[in-house]
């Protein structure tokens, strides 16, 4: 007979997202087992490479303006709560054509929700940021809240607070079936079967495997892998350790993104986007689609070509990169999240899709998902990640 453990919230998965909303249950005194098949900070999800942006002049869209906000504060009570510093307030720098959706982005963001960014000339980029090497007519936009956030380090910093609110956290543990029921969800381990009142389901890149039932959300949840290089800096590098974080709008289309020197010797670059429609190009990283148990393939020298290509916009940087890492995206089909309760899948509430962009956010998750969890709503500005949003959507219309 399977072993059966009470609870009033289990949260599956104790990444990014996970990780925050079992903090979150837990220091509201809620009774709360958080549950992750690996260790929890590993590099074998979407949260390991060191570093995440994060900035507030949203180019995929102002209406993430007053989340991204919301996280900033969450942010904050982290580090408070854990005496940690997680992010570091490097601000943030979007470059690219004055057409480019990096820049024309962000200063819509900027102007819709009245935030201080400065928009600069090739000029003024040259003479400020002289470790990028701009093309004539590049323009960039500044933003003085943008930064880095620590993935790993936050991820640990939230499970262990959570464990000293009392929260049970089980490792090197796999959900291996999730029944959904509105009054007592049970969630499957093995021999072991935990019945809570609600459970939170934040397993990242193996949603659809878990749930098969939302692989096709939206037109489907594609799982890509994405690789990071780690660039040494020559001698006589201008002065990368103090610069801002960066996004990098190709004319091609591609759209790359980089960091200031955390180490002090090397800066961290990758892909993002590929050109849209170019043809596949070795080293190119976007659409590879992932089994998430196997794992992304190992990282090659094609990637590294591919990733110096892009470096060379970069001065004082070597050619070719030191070290990578392999990453997965889980992508929706409209890039934007997924965030609620699921009308199939009663007693669940479910965060996925991050489509490359999510960990900025991982605190405000946190809190939100707790909510759900909790009162079954938030006010925090969730409804538009509404799994359901797809099928309200009039074919033919955004
Ligand atoms: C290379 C790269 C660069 C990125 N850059 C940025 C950036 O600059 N800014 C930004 O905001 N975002 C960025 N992102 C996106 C961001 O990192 C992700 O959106 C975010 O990490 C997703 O978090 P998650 O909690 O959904 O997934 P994960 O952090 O992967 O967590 C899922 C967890 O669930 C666990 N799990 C899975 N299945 C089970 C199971 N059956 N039982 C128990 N546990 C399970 C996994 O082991 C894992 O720990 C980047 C992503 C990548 C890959």
């Amino acid at each position: 007979m399977a072993d059966l453990l009470e609870t009033d919230t289990v949260v599956v998965g104790l990444g990014a997202m996970g990780a925050q909303t079992l903090w979150r249950l837990a220091r509201q005194g809620v009774d709360a087992i958080g549950i992750e098949r690996f260790s929890p900070g590993h590099d074998r999800g979407s949260s390991h490479g060191e570093s995440r942006i994060i900035r507030t002049a949203y180019l995929e869209g102002e209406e993430y303006v007053p989340f991204v906000r919301a996280a900033w504060r969450a942010w904050a009570e982290l580090e408070e709560a854990s005496g940690e510093e997680l992010v570091r307030r490097t601000g943030a720098l979007m470059l690219g054509a004055p057409d480019s959706a990096a820049v024309t982005g962000s200063l819509a963001a900027a102007e819709r929700h009245g935030l201080a960014v400065e928009h600069l000339t090739t000029a003024d980029l040259a003479a400020r940021f002289p470790q990028h090497a701009v093309r004539p007519g590049e323009e960039g936009v500044f933003e003085q809240e943008g930064g880095a956030v620590l993935p790993e380090a936050a991820i640990l910093a939230a499970v262990r607070l959570a464990r000293a609110a009392g929260a049970r956290v089980l490792t090197d543990t796999a959900v291996t079936r999730i029944e959904p029921d509105a009054d007592r969800p049970r969630v499957h381990l093995g021999d072991t079967v935990v019945r809570a009142r609600r459970v939170v389901v934040t397993v990242g890149s193996w949603l659809p495997t878990l749930l098969p039932s939302l692989a096709g959300l939206g037109g489907g949840i594609r799982v890509e892998r994405r690789v990071l290089g780690w660039f040494r800096l020559t001698e006589d590098a201008p002065p990368h350790a103090r610069g801002p974080v960066f996004a990098r709008d190709e004319p091609d289309g591609t759209l790359w993104y980089g960091f200031p020197s955390l180490d002090g010797r090397t800066v961290k670059i990758g892909v993002h986007a590929e050109a849209p429609g170019a043809p596949r190009r070795p080293g190119a990283q976007w659409g590879e689609p992932v089994d998430p148990d196997a794992g992304p393939r190992a990282p090659d020298e094609a990637d590294a070509r591919r990733l110096g290509e892009l470096a060379a916009g970069l001065r004082g940087v070597e050619p070719l990169p030191e070290r990578m890492a392999a990453c997965m995206y889980t992508m929706t089909s409209d890039e934007h999240f997924v965030i609620g309760h699921h009308r199939d899948l009663p007693g669940l509430v479910v965060a996925g899709g991050f489509s490359g962009h999510g960990y900025k956010f991982a605190s405000a998750v946190g809190s939100a998902l707790a909510d759900l969890a909790r009162n079954g709503s938030t006010d925090l500005p969730v409804t538009m990640f509404d799994p359901h949003r797809w099928d309200r959507r009039v074919p033919g219309r955004p």
